[in-house]
């Protein structure tokens, strides 16, 4: 896989990610609404735990490096870098 392959296939694991966001985010907005729209009562948990496993198993299964296969990490810390310019662990440029 060349430079160019690798930001490309970056680019389209970010779009991915964004979509799972963009489900755990409408899950936890469709809560709000029916919380207010109807009289179903819901425990908040459920929606904001599966939100939040979403967003974890969406980043860690998609937001991968495609060189090395790493998720990228924030430099010298523990947690996911988001929007890297290059992989902390193989140094290829991500975009
Ligand atoms: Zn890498």
């Amino acid at each position: 896989m060349n430079d160019q392959e690798i930001i490309l296939e970056f680019s389209k694991r970010e779009r991915t990610v964004t979509i799972i966001f963009a489900i755990a985010f409408g899950i936890v907005g469709l809560y709000i609404v029916v919380n207010y729209l109807t009289t179903i009562y819901f425990n908040p948990a459920f929606p904001f735990l599966i939100s939040c496993g979403l967003m974890i198993y969406g980043t860690y299964k998609y937001y991968r490096c495609p060189n090395c296969n790493h998720v990228p990490k924030a430099l010298g810390q523990a947690g996911v870098q988001m929007s890297p310019e290059s992989c902390g662990d193989c140094g290829k440029k991500l975009r």
